[in-house]
């Protein structure tokens, strides 16, 4: 693996380049994980969601959808239509979080 930096060759498993001290994006970063998991968020959650409270939208804030999340919520699930058409697509995989990365089965 090379430095974004400054190109050094460095450690495959190295955090922080030993030659100018920059750190260096990785998967196996458990801060980096902890802020942007590799894994994304669990379909299976997702599915159980939507199934026992999705006219609230839990499932939509769940994934990130914050602001659709709020509308469902206030319109009982978009009078249940944005409801069923979210169960459909979390089953059929079309669904996906606020960074529109597939949820993880
Ligand atoms: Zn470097």
């Amino acid at each position: 693996m090379f430095c974004h930096h400054c190109g050094s060759q460095i450690e495959d498993k190295a955090f922080v380049c030993i030659h100018c001290g920059v750190r260096v994006p990785s998967a196996q970063d458990p801060i980096e994980r902890a802020i942007f998991p590799v894994e994304g968020h669990s379909w299976l959650v997702a599915v159980l969601l939507c199934v026992f409270v999705g006219p609230l939208g839990i499932h939509r804030f769940y994934v990130g959808k914050i602001a659709t999340g709020i509308l469902l919520l206030l319109t009982g699930g978009g009078f249940a239509v944005i409801w069923i058409i979210d169960l459909i697509r979390i089953l059929l995989g079309g669904f996906t979080d606020k960074d529109c990365r597939p949820l993880v089965r």
